[in-house]
């Protein structure tokens, strides 16, 4: 594995389109100290995990010394905030280090999240807080274990810096891997500068970046090419979400991948209860981005993706709209059908019951989720005791509920389709970052350092569908005692 020396890191976004970037340079820690580190990934991404606790590897990690040839920018984009425009965010506290090729040939970002204020940061500080970057590792942790695209955590580094926010709170950076962090606003950004050869430009690099196969070759066909291709992505992805029960809290359209990666772990939260009006974050008072209105969202998101590819999609305006409607046509089947087939394995009625009782199983599963909506359920549990109640034990399941009468007919339906209770053992995770599990790892984190449950918890979620002895208490519903759980953006 590299060390710092032979790391190269490439400058292939600021190359595409330096309309977009800005160049720049972190801010150094008063004194760094690493937190955690994803060593399975780090190695992955072929760098040295012993390299990278070193003050060197601290130093690489933070941005402050960079390999030779590296140029970090601030990139620009634009974004719908709350359904809002905003011609310019930009990464105002975040930072593209650079372009690292791993040893089996992908490509990734090495990105930074809290490392200083850049022309982007408009009123913000640039910092960020030790708890919020320690949460997005263990969910982004968490989502990818699931296997949802996500970007990934590499490491949390301690600044050394107190950042204010209502209170004076210990800053840290979080180094952030991504396959990209092009955005749907990125491509809006792009149009808004009225310059079609940027447009062009983006769209070439998006296309080499994540589908260097594509034929197409006008310009035209490739804006079609990338359209088809997210939405086929965020319908993939947004079913995830519903089926794992993961609320993103601010899919505004700069937070929302070409790659169809998940990004930007601010105000997310997993359904404890399952709701489909769930909200978490502070800011979402409206619920816009409420749990049950993330595939409607998403739909929203790809309609700004569509107009913003509009002058490459046709020669006119008519002929332009007409592909884009033409496009977004896919998004919904594409939604509904990958839902289908998630919810059908969750049920123990996958691969292996293909073309079996396909007249039954649609009214049995919009049964279901009334049910689960009436009930208000813990939403995990509720999976992983229905694969009990497949095996002969009804009781834990029926003791989620205060009524079990409607659950019962339910259960004597679905039972009668011979569900399979290992394949869903192996879909439907048993242990989750729990909202009251990630906040007692925090609150232990930032009151004394202690990272022990922090990395308790980590474990695991890296294993997310295997029950193992002494993980009880990861795998129960919160304790009443919780109370309604609240998330915040941008600390
Ligand atoms: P988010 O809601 O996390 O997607 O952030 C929206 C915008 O606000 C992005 O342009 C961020 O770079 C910017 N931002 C968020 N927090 C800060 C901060 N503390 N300092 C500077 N910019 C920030
Ligand atoms: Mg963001
Ligand atoms: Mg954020």
């Amino acid at each position: 594995a590299r060390t710092a020396p032979s790391i190269a890191l490439t400058h292939r976004f600021a190359d595409a389109v330096p309309e977009m970037a800005v160049a720049w340079r972190a801010d150094a820690p008063p004194a760094p100290a690493l937190l955690v580190l994803d060593d399975a990934l780090a190695t992955e991404l072929g760098l040295d995990p012993a390299f990278l606790r070193t003050p060197a590897g601290l130093a690489f990690l933070t941005g402050t010394a960079l390999p030779d040839g590296a140029q970090p920018v601030a990139q620009a984009y634009a974004g719908h905030q709350f359904g809002g425009y905003n011609p310019r965010l930009g990464d105002g506290r975040a930072l593209l280090l650079g372009e690292l090729t791993a040893p089996d040939g992908t490509i990734h970002d090495l990105h930074l999240k809290g490392s200083g204020p850049t022309p982007f940061a408009r009123g913000g500080d640039g910092y960020a807080a030790v708890g919020p970057m320690l949460r997005e590792y263990v969910v982004s942790e968490a989502m990818h274990a699931l296997g949802i695209p996500t970007t990934r955590a590499l490491a949390v580094v301690a600044t050394g810096r107190d950042v204010v926010r209502e209170q004076i709170l210990p800053g840290a950076v979080l180094v952030r891997t991504a396959s990209s962090h092009l955005r749907v606003g990125s491509v809006v950004f792009a149009n808004a500068t009225g310059d079609r050869d940027v447009l062009e430009r983006l769209v070439d690099h998006a296309i080499e970046r994540h589908d260097p196969e594509t034929a197409a070759a006008t310009p035209t066909d490739r804006a079609r090419a990338l359209l088809d291709v997210v939405i086929a992505r965020q319908a993939d992805l947004i079913a995830r979400w519903m089926l794992v029960g993961f609320v993103h809290g601010v899919m505004n359209t700069d937070n929302m991948t070409l790659s169809g990666e998940t990004i930007d772990y601010g105000p997310c939260a997993f359904l404890d209860a399952f709701d489909p009006g769930a909200v978490f974050s502070s800011i979402d008072r409206q619920g816009r981005y409420a749990y049950g209105n993330q595939p409607g969202v998403g739909e929203w998101n790809l309609v700004r993706l569509a107009e913003a590819l509009l002058p490459l999609l046709a020669d006119d305006t008519d002929a332009a709209i007409s592909v884009a409607q033409d496009a977004l046509d896919a998004y919904r089947p594409a939604y509904n059908e990958a839902w289908s087939a998630g919810i059908r394995a969750k049920l123990g009625l996958g691969a292996a019951h293909e073309g079996r009782d396909e007249d039954a199983v649609p009214s049995l599963v919009s049964d279901l989720f009334d049910l689960l909506a009436f009930a208000r359920v813990d939403y995990t549990l509720f999976f992983r005791h229905l694969a009990t109640a497949a095996r002969g034990d009804t009781d834990p399941l029926r003791s989620l509920v205060a009524d079990p009468g409607p659950l019962d007919l339910w259960l004597a339906r679905w039972l009668a389709l011979a569900p399979d209770p290992e394949a869903m053992d192996r879909v439907n995770p048993l242990y989750i970052p729990r909202n009251h599990l990630v906040e007692e790892a925090l609150a232990a984190a930032s009151d004394t350092g202690d990272l022990t449950l922090l990395h308790r918890l980590t474990d695991a979620i890296r294993s997310p569908f295997t029950a193992r002895p002494g993980l009880e208490r990861y795998a129960e519903s919160a304790p009443d005692a919780f109370g309604p759980y609240v998330t915040y953006c941008g600390t």
